[in-house]
């Protein structure tokens, strides 16, 4: 989640392709299922039975998944860390009567680039101690964000939340100043600093923060765990607890925090480990 980008340099770029928040798709086409890659990154779905039952839960590494009732059934979720080892997974299932099951799963594995960014403010890669009170600070409360979950699903698959040129660096394992962070756990989109910001699905927000590495951000909550992440706005015009409608200014595009150059990072959330947001894409 921690975000920095250099899109106009010789850093790498991936799959430069030019944003557009226009969206002709149905309302149905933003509650179909993300699309299924069982990578570290990716998301697992998982047959769990009968639609006419009462909705089973399940958990994966102890932490609830999104259980969907579709036409087919019931469906688990299963967003995938970017840490998890390629091999055989376990998805724990407990059904209504009170009955248990577990499900096995392969992940295979994703070969993810190196991305190499070079940081002026060399306090935003070796923070002093000061940095370092309010950056735990604010680890604790972006662990509550994503734990937060409410039942509703509000929606499944996303607009792009802003128009700008994008870049699917989602997964890259980063150096800053050669030194090496958190892989990359959202994607980027390079716009000029005011450019709006829209809710790409019905969401609920969660927080909306001044973040040392993140800057000013915002985390929407769309149901079940289902959350997406803003980072380096200029402008936030919502507050915790509202509700917003897909399609609505949430805020404008900025370059606070870690960056080196306005854009906006885009996360997309699923029981509280990124995943990559071209997976959700309506289009
Ligand atoms: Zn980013």
């Amino acid at each position: 989640m921690l975000c920095s980008l250099r899109f106009f340099s010789t850093a790498l770029l991936f799959c430069l392709t030019v944003a557009t928040t226009a969206s002709a798709a149905s309302t149905s086409d933003h509650f179909r299922l993300p699309t299924v890659q069982h990578t570290p990154g990716g998301v697992a779905i998982i047959d769990l039975g009968e639609r006419d039952a009462a909705a089973p839960t399940a958990t994966f590494n102890d932490i609830p998944v999104a259980v969907v009732n579709t036409n087919q059934g019931y469906r688990a979720l299963v967003g995938i860390p970017l840490s998890t080892k390629p091999g055989w997974h376990t998805l724990k299932i407990k059904y209504a009567d009170g009955a248990s099951a577990l499900h096995e799963f392969e992940v295979e594995s994703k070969d993810y680039p190196e991305q190499h960014i070079t940081i002026k403010n060399k306090r935003q890669v070796n923070p002093n101690e000061t940095d370092m009170v309010r950056i735990k600070k604010d680890r604790t409360s972006i662990a509550n964000a994503k734990r937060y979950r409410h039942d509703a699903t509000l929606g499944l698959r996303f607009d792009l939340p802003t128009e700008g040129i994008r870049s699917s660096s989602f997964g890259s394992r980063r150096f800053f100043n050669k030194q090496p962070r958190n892989p990359h756990g959202g994607m980027d989109i390079a716009a000029p600093e005011g450019t709006p910001v829209y809710a790409p699905a019905d969401g609920y927000v969660v927080e909306a923060s001044d973040y040392f590495f993140s800057g000013n951000c915002i985390f929407l909550g769309h149901g079940q765990g289902l959350q997406t992440f803003y980072a380096h706005l200029s402008k936030i015009d919502v507050k915790p607890g509202e509700m917003v409608k897909r399609g609505q200014k949430i805020g404008e595009v900025g370059a606070t925090g870690r960056v080196t150059g306005a854009h906006l990072h885009w996360s997309v959330g699923l029981n509280r480990t990124w995943v990559d947001p071209e997976l959700f894409l309506v289009e």
